[in-house]
């Protein structure tokens, strides 16, 4: 049996849903289907997901979310009528505006565009309606409650012979409370479906062929990535690399479940396989290539630092303290960097950060970077092949780029360079150039 996860713009049109539907009925096995809200339409549309957010801010403000949810509703009735499919979309909206009123975070509203998603298909394909309300489970504290999530789905989904749909990205709290996952969770709750009812295969249907080997708005038409690995992937997509949520592996992986990425529009081409093992299958000497830019690089200096017991240990301290993770932690003898992504966006004071890294170590001087893009080059190929390093650092060379930063990772799977920001696509397009060109 096979999971299938549709994205945001299979789910945004007649067409697209249309589209769905043929993918779905023209294979038996496709019995599981989790679905993402409607996503643009075209280019310059808002994703239903976000309008509800905006929702959630009206009600916050004006005391009524009836703005925005009427221009919601009148996608789905648009979008139902053409389809051919009737429901009553006048309770369910009344449903969730008082839902919405009662809420005290923007979880809630934010579930709805995939829960109504659901519905929609449901209906279109003739399938069972299953709300993950019932069988995605999180505990009191927030965190996902992955065995009893899985003992529900497995209860309530396997073994269903008529074909069911669930909405992506949200569950349950003990105290009724609708919780969702991080922006792109839908492909999680595939995932934890996948696991649950054993499936032989996740399929994630999206709208590109599958996973590039690099990001294709930096490289035109980059090549597509056959094969890769569990590792592999967590690495590129938390490294950027957009494809897939981050999180994806961790359900299927004790299973060894195959996760293949299609496209909707091109149900023809075979996608990106993402393995357990790929040991099996040709490895070029390198997978992928992906970055994140806006790194925070923070270098500490004094005099003798090294012989100082405890140092690092004592400047860490104070960045776990304003509960950030650090990337990477480069250090000389005198000196030590530390690599933190996404500071602004924790809402924490860098000036704070460094008062308190000066009154806890007294260093001779400290230096903050803000524009410090990080670009890892990943691949299982790299692993005992000489000179992979020296092919990077030549590339980057040739392209001007000033390293200011390497690190590679224990098991060798993957090799990660610090840039300035301004010389990011450069650089990328550099290491490109040097594995595929
Ligand atoms: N609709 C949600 C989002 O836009 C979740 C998803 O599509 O996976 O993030």
């Amino acid at each position: 049996m096979k999971v299938c996860k549709f994205g945001g713009t299979s789910m945004a049109t007649v067409k697209s849903v249309t589209q769905v539907k043929d993918i779905v009925l023209s294979d038996k096995e496709r019995k599981y289907i989790v679905v993402s809200a409607p996503g643009k339409r075209f280019s310059g549309d808002t994703k239903v997901t976000d309008l509800l957010y905006a929702a959630y801010a009206e009600q916050k403000e004006k005391g009524s979310a009836a703005e925005t949810l009427k221009e919601i509703k009148d996608r789905f009735v648009a979008l139902s009528t053409e389809l051919g499919v009737s429901h009553d979309w006048d309770a369910e909206f009344e449903k969730i505006a008082e839902g919405i009123a009662a809420s005290s975070t923007a979880d809630y509203a934010a579930s709805r565009g995939e829960y109504l998603s659901a519905v929609l298909t449901a209906k279109v394909l003739g399938f069972e309606f299953i709300d993950s309300a019932d069988i995605i489970k999180f505990r009191s504290d927030g965190t996902f409650d992955a065995l009893l999530t899985n003992d529900l789905v497995k209860k309530r989904c396997m073994g269903n012979p008529d074909g069911i749909v669930i909405p992506g990205f949200y569950g349950r709290m003990p105290d009724k409370k609708i919780k969702t996952f991080t922006r792109g969770g839908s492909d999680f709750t595939g995932a934890i479906v996948a696991r649950g009812v054993k499936a032989d295969v996740y399929e994630n249907w999206t709208d590109v062929d599958g996973f590039m080997v690099t990001d294709p708005r930096i490289v035109d038409d980059p090549r597509l990535i056959e094969v890769l690995s569990y590792e592999e992937l967590r690495e590129l997509s938390y490294m950027g690399a957009s494809v897939l949520h981050p999180d994806s592996v961790f359900p299927v992986q004790s299973d060894g479940i195959p996760i293949n990425i299609r496209n909707t529009f091109a149900p023809e081409k075979k996608g990106t396989y993402i393995l357990k093992d790929t040991a099996g299958y040709p490895r070029p000497l390198v997978t992928g290539i992906a970055g994140r830019k806006g790194n925070t690089n923070i270098t500490i200096k004094k005099a003798m630092m090294n012989g100082e017991i405890g140092f690092c240990r004592k400047v860490l301290s104070v960045i776990e303290r304003y509960g950030l993770s650090v990337e990477h932690v480069p250090t000389g003898i005198d000196t030590m960097s530390v690599v933190i992504s996404d500071i602004d966006s924790k809402g924490v004071s860098k000036a704070k950060i460094i008062e308190d890294i000066r009154g806890m170590v007294n260093p001779d001087h400290i230096d903050v970077s803000e524009s410090m893009s990080l670009i890892a080059v990943v691949g299982h190929g790299m692993a005992n092949t000489p000179g992979t390093a020296a092919k990077i650092f030549n590339a980057l060379y040739l392209a001007g780029v000033n390293i200011r930063m390497i690190d590679q990772g224990s098991s060798e799977l993957n090799i990660i360079v610090g840039v300035e920001d301004k010389d990011y696509d450069a650089a990328t397009r550099a290491i490109y150039g040097a594995f595929f060109g």
